[in-house]
């Protein structure tokens, strides 16, 4: 899908995290600091389209990603969406 600024607008140097399937990178928003997304590297049109491999990738990536953040920035908590 060649519109899809997911798949065609990331800059690779904001990719924090690389896994097989998906990868975490930093949104860079100056107000939500530490804030990121979790992407497969497939298109995907929604959440429920991730392959089950994808989701647990996703899981693994989202606690990595916990690890990484809570070094950085020791933040009081968490809000995932
Ligand atoms: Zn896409």
């Amino acid at each position: 899908m060649t519109d899809c600024s997911f798949c065609n607008g990331v800059e690779h140097s904001s990719v924090l995290i690389e896994g097989t399937l998906c990868y975490f990178m930093d949104t860079g928003d100056p107000i939500l600091v530490g804030g990121g997304m979790i992407l497969p590297r497939a298109h995907r049109e929604t959440v429920f389209d991730l392959t089950k491999e994808e989701w647990d990738e996703t899981q693994s990536l989202l606690e990595q990603a916990k690890n990484m953040l809570d070094d950085k920035y020791a933040p009081d908590g968490y809000s995932v969406g």
